[in-house]
């Protein structure tokens, strides 16, 4: 049973389970979506009706970050733990590096899937990268072709939110891939043309501060978050 906040139905896994999980829908038949949706997606779900059904529609969803955590415990469902996308990312490649399958990187700006592509080689030996595309095509089908004929057997989707989220619920199975991840401003951080934040801070609860302090230009799109927290009081009170 998933634990639902505001909607979004999250699953209860820890960082453990949920790469277990990824394995298991990679070695299963057909096409499986993995979603990781943050506050401000949930915000996202609330107002956009096909955001909230390819979020929930996904086969396993997961709370990127300690605002949800934070959000289901108050209204009385606890999750286990936060399940970064970033981190979810790493341990299946490091399980995927193991079984020599392929992984193809699509999204962010140009150069930058190659570059990550580069790095992810180097670091997990064994992971075959399939195809790189950046995230500023005007056209699905020439990619969803290309991602076909590369026959990766995963794709890191990473075109931001609820974009990704619709174009694996839309595009997916025409893929033909085993697996896709939608996982936001992740190739940039595995190219390292953004920085993570720092263990302290992730520890503490406050990458999203990390982030604000970094990029001012983000303060619009974090107004979401207080008001995330605002939306779960008033469901509290409903209950
Ligand atoms: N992006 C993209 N195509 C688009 C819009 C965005 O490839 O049409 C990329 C963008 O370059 C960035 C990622 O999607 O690499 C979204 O990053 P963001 O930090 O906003 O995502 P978050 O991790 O906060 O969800």
């Amino acid at each position: 049973m998933r634990i639902n906040v505001l909607g979004v139905g999250f699953d209860n896994v820890t960082m453990d389970e949920a790469v277990d999980r990824g394995m298991e829908l990679l070695h299963s038949p057909g096409t499986h979506c993995v979603v990781t949706p943050n506050p401000e997606i949930v915000e996202v779900c609330r107002e956009n009706l096909a955001a909230r059904q390819a979020v929930n529609g996904a086969d396993l969803v997961l709370p990127d970050g300690i605002g949800v955590v934070k959000g289901a415990k108050m209204l009385g469902t606890p999750l286990k733990e936060k399940v970064p996308g970033i981190e979810f990312a790493a341990g299946l490649m490091e399980r995927m590096a193991a079984e020599g399958r392929s992984l193809y990187l699509l999204g962010a700006k140009p150069g930058v899937a190659e570059t990550a592509g580069e790095k992810l080689a180097a670091k997990y030996p064994g992971l075959k990268i399939a195809g790189t595309q950046d995230g500023y095509f005007q056209e699905d089908g020439p990619v969803v072709e290309a991602i076909r004929q590369s026959g990766a057997d995963c794709v890191f989707v990473c075109l931001g939110a609820p974009k990704q989220e619709l174009w694996m619920s839309r595009h997916g199975q025409a893929t033909g891939a085993r697996l896709l991840c939608g996982l936001g401003g992740s190739l940039d951080v595995f190219a390292g043309v953004v920085e993570r934040a720092p263990k302290f801070w992730s520890d503490h609860g406050l990458e999203w501060f990390y982030r604000l302090c970094k990029n001012p230009w983000r303060a619009k799109r974090m107004m979401k978050l207080p008001l995330f927290l605002v939306h779960v009081r008033k469901e509290k009170g409903r209950k």
